[in-house]
């Protein structure tokens, strides 16, 4: 069997070549560490983690990532058992100790008599001898692939930084207060015309908010971060109303073209926007809110917006180096280029964020490589699953905002349980008991959880998946 090619030695590309070699496929794996550095990187390990040494939670009934977790281990992820090897104590989340964990993947690499590790650097477009390649090179991928890759898929679908505004849960907006309304009742290609979610602000609240965005805490700017110019079209929100008190007013909080229908009179004095972020309704984000205020202060703040008060965030927003593709418009189901199948992306670069995601991109990857190089049908994780929802997210699940003439929608995001379909029929309390609050959110992850974990065997029990 000729190899398949893993380009890239990190979260993503490690899992996908152990995921190819215990199905019998030889790979090679090309690292570029140590020849080549990059700017977060310390060390020549495999799967180094670059900042926390946090796997998050662990809790496969209440959290997303744990459920994530779980479907891992059942699909024998090396990088789960490395993790779970190295674990340090921290709570309900899973931790590790990142030198014994680097150590252990570099390890059950370099010992598979099926990987062969070459440490260099691919500088293009893989040779077209490599049949089927998986790049899994990650946020910070070197700038001479980077180049390659924007060569063949175009300007806008290679982006150098995430520009994140906040997403916010459905569920948890008071639409008491806020009310659906596109700007002059507008609809684009495939609206109503009621597709924004609009929060509205008086004077004193305008003010105290603009107050709130200017004095609070900032992340600090990476050294390589502050070299990445950001765009006028993207600036953080409280860079705008540095620049002004009236700046937000006239920009993405402008009160124009919108009535609010539970006080018809009354004219906002500024309105915050949200946008449906994924094509199941459950999610979206707030429009133009771009920030690196801290995440605490994040929640603090944007609280403060009447109707979000209670709002459950599926991510935060932030301003980072992160090279990641328009996955959406650029891969196939099964994470290949359209435009050249052969190639096929795993990690980050295709849009996911986190360590665990990443790596459960690249389990994802590597199976569908393994598939396609022995023959077989490449089924696709049930969408119920937190891969499958993953996988959903970064092939097509989100709302394409381009086609209205908008800024591309498609942002990086960690597993969440607003990326699965809802439930059927919503859970009951004991004896039929409808429940309500804490209890009932509660109730719902755990049946989602439990819906995934018994998914996920359908996959992981079908014939071609097997090793
Ligand atoms: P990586 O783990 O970065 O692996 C990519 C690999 O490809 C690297 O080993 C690199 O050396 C190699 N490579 C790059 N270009 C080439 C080339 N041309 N040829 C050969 N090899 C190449 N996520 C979290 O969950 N928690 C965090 O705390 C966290 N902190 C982060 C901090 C920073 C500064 C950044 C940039 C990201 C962070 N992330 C974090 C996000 C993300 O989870 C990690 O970046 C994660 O490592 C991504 O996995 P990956 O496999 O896609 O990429």
């Amino acid at each position: 069997v000729a190899p398949v090619h893993v380009v890239g030695g990190g979260l993503a590309g490690s899992e996908a070549s152990w995921q190819l070699a215990t199905r019998g496929i030889p790979v090679v794996l090309h690292e570029m560490r140590p020849v080549r550095g990059t700017e977060a990187h310390l060390t020549d390990g495999l799967a180094e983690l670059v900042c926390s040494n946090s796997f998050r939670s662990d809790d496969p009934q209440g959290n997303a990532v744990g459920v994530l977790h779980a479907e891992m281990r059942r699909a024998g992820s090396l990088i789960l058992k490395a993790a779970d090897a190295n674990q340090v104590p921290a709570g309900g989340a899973l931790a590790v100790d990142r030198e014994g964990f680097s150590r252990a993947v570099t390890a059950a690499l370099e010992e598979h008599p099926l990987i062969e590790i070459r440490r260099e650097e691919i500088t293009g477009l893989p040779p077209a001898e490599w049949d089927n390649v998986i790049l899994a090179t990650g946020p910070l991928t070197s700038p001479a692939l980077a180049e390659a890759i924007l060569g063949l898929t175009g300007e806008s679908a290679l982006a150098f930084f995430d520009a994140i505004a906040p997403i916010v849960h459905f569920d948890s907006i008071d639409m008491g207060k806020a009310w659906f309304q596109s700007r002059y009742d507008k609809a684009g290609p495939g609206g109503t015309g009621a597709d924004y979610i609009n929060c509205p602000m008086d004077e004193a609240q305008y003010n105290a908010f603009v107050d709130a965005l200017i004095s609070g805490d900032k992340a600090p700017v990476r050294d390589f971060e502050a070299k990445t110019p950001y765009f006028d079209g993207c600036l953080p929100i409280e860079v705008m109303a540095e620049r002004g008190r009236e700046t937000l007013r006239f920009g993405p909080m402008k009160p124009v073209g919108l009535t609010n229908p539970h006080a018809p009179d009354v004219k906002a004095y500024a309105i915050v926007q949200l946008r449906q972020d994924n094509k199941l309704g459950t999610l979206y984000n707030m429009v133009g809110f771009q920030t690196k205020l801290r995440h605490g202060e994040q929640a603090r703040v944007f609280r403060t917006i009447p109707g979000l008060e209670n709002a459950e965030f599926a991510r935060l927003g932030g301003l980072h180096r992160n090279t990641y593709l328009n996955s959406p418009r650029l891969l196939d189901g099964t994470l290949r280029l359209k435009a050249d199948p052969r190639l096929r992306f795993a990690g980050q670069i295709t849009g996911c964020e986190g360590y665990v995601e990443s790596a459960a991109v690249g389990l994802m990857a590597g199976r569908f490589a393994a598939a396609e190089r022995l023959g077989l049908d490449v089924p696709l994780p049930p969408l119920t699953t937190a891969h499958g929802a993953l996988l959903a997210h970064i092939t097509g699940g989100h709302i394409e905002a381009e086609a209205e003439g908008g800024p591309r929608s498609f942002q990086p995001m960690n597993v969440n349980f607003g990326l699965f379909p809802p439930l059927a029929e919503a859970p009951k309390g004991e004896g039929g008991k409808r429940l309500r609050g804490a209890e009932k959110t509660l109730a719902k992850k755990k049946a989602l959880a439990a819906r995934a974990l018994a998914d996920i065997l359908t996959w992981l029990d079908s014939p071609q998946q097997a090793a």
